[in-house]
């Protein structure tokens, strides 16, 4: 497999942009080796700079959920070319009521232009509606780089949290308190301790930043019900799960009712996007309308209205979400079966059209067991699996994404290179 121009590539951009990209995990440091660069997409389909091709399963990190350049949405862009930017726009309240009528927990919602900035925005907005400072984050969730998100647990199970990166200030952190996910018992330790100091608890309800983890049965409704007790706000970051899992996310799936919820990813159909909403009570403190300030120069632009506007509409065709979880489940089937034909260690993760397979002899639950993967293996199985053309996350822990564009040929395809590579790296 020739990557020489990508290699280049790589080279020029280390010489202007830090570490040669503009988001650290499309470096393929975990993996070893050198990006490859990207000049066309098509579908379910990737096209690199030295004429190779994939079946791609990063999809942008979850936006590409109708298949990259998909007609509606070129058409879209298209016709918004002329709309100027700053003053508003139909098409803001348009996205905004497509998004309250498909899940009913989100009453108004506020767009941004990030996911980053949906979470620090909510957070701000349950900090002032609660008027307490305290927020609790679960270990291996990720919320974006707000200074009080980029948080890991502290040595016992209820001390505040240490940074995980120079530069955010220790005093940050002594506001966020990190538990480990799908553990009931530890949260109720703590708001024994300090639920009345608590603002919000914020996490990925199906976490896909460690890869993919799924709650424990009655984790999710137990962690509605203590939120509840405490007057603490729950805010569901559904970046990732939000018109992914079920058109209605990660909520809609476990039939919960959130008080703030986040968006991004698939609402700006692959341009740059947030958005975070909820109860009309706790929204309207929002400036203009309230005293919590939040504000951006290019959120709601009509680009990515309209990128969103015309995917969410592909969403709502009949079916749309029976195929992703029949594609889902023709993957992982193949895969399952290989891994037993070939005696692999590793556990399948799967929500819909979402999943990852981790190289573990262990159940995996939370951030601790996802550690317990093999990234050497993985690093390997990444490599072989790009040589035949299929493009998954440069990481262990990120979970792949099918979009409702890839057919049973293209998922056949992956599933006899999983079991080509893994054959080969067992011998
Ligand atoms: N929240 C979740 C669940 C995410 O997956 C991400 C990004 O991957 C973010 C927040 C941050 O979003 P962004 O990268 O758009 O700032």
């Amino acid at each position: 497999m020739n990557l020489n121009k990508s290699k280049e590539a790589f080279l020029e951009a280390k010489k202007v942009i830090p570490g040669g990209v503009n988001s650290p995990v499309r470096a393929f440091k975990s993996v070893g080796g050198s990006p490859i660069f990207i000049n066309r997409a098509k579908g379910a389909w990737l096209y690199d700079i030295d004429g190779n091709e994939y079946i791609d399963y990063i999809g942008s990190w979850g936006p590409m959920i109708v298949g990259h350049r998909h007609p509606d949405v070129l058409a879209a862009l298209e016709e918004v070319l002329t709309y100027g930017n700053g003053a508003p726009t139909e098409l803001e309240t348009i996205l905004a009521q497509i998004v309250v009528e498909a899940v009913p927990s989100v009453e108004m919602i506020r767009m941004v232009n990030s996911g980053t900035e949906a979470t620090m925005s909510a957070i701000r907005l349950a900090r002032g509606y609660t008027d307490r400072d305290l927020i609790v984050k679960l270990e291996g969730c990720y919320h974006g780089h707000a200074d009080y998100l980029l948080i890991e647990a502290g040595s016992g199970a209820t001390t505040l949290g240490v940074p995980t990166s120079p530069g955010v200030p220790k005093d940050f952190a002594k506001n966020t308190i990190s538990a480990p996910y799908n553990d009931l018992e530890t949260l109720c330790k703590i708001f024994a301790e300090r639920g009345e100091e608590i603002a919000a608890v914020i996490l990925e309800p199906i976490p896909g930043n460690m890869g993919l983890i799924l709650p424990k049965e009655g984790y999710l409704s137990g962690l509605r019900e203590l939120t509840k007790e405490y007057g603490t706000l729950l805010i569901f970051d559904e970046v990732m799960t939000g018109f992914r899992v079920a058109y209605g996310g990660a909520q809609e799936l476990y039939d919960i009712d959130p008080d703030l919820t986040c968006f991004g990813k698939i609402i700006g159909g692959g341009l740059p996007v947030g958005a975070y909403g909820g109860k009309k009570e706790i929204m309207l403190h929002l400036a203009p309308e309230g005293p919590i300030y939040q504000a951006g120069t290019l959120s709601g632009n009509p680009l990515a209205m309209a990128a969103g506007i015309s995917t969410l509409s592909l969403l709502q065709k009949p079916g749309v979400y029976d195929q992703l979880w029949l594609m889902g489940k023709r993957l992982e089937d193949g895969i399952r079966q290989n891994l037993e034909e070939l005696n692999v260690p590793a556990f399948l993760t799967r929500s819909g059209s979402m999943f990852s397979l981790f190289f573990t002899d262990q159940e995996v639950k939370d951030y601790k067991t996802v550690r317990s993967s093999d990234t050497e293996f993985y690093a390997k199985y990444f490599k072989g699996m790009l040589e035949e053309g299929i493009y998954l996350a440069p990481s262990q822990f990120e979970a792949g994404f099918i979009s409702l564009v890839h057919t049973e040929s293209e998922i056949d395809e992956t599933i006899e290179a999983n079991k080509k590579v893994l054959r080969r790296l067992k011998t």
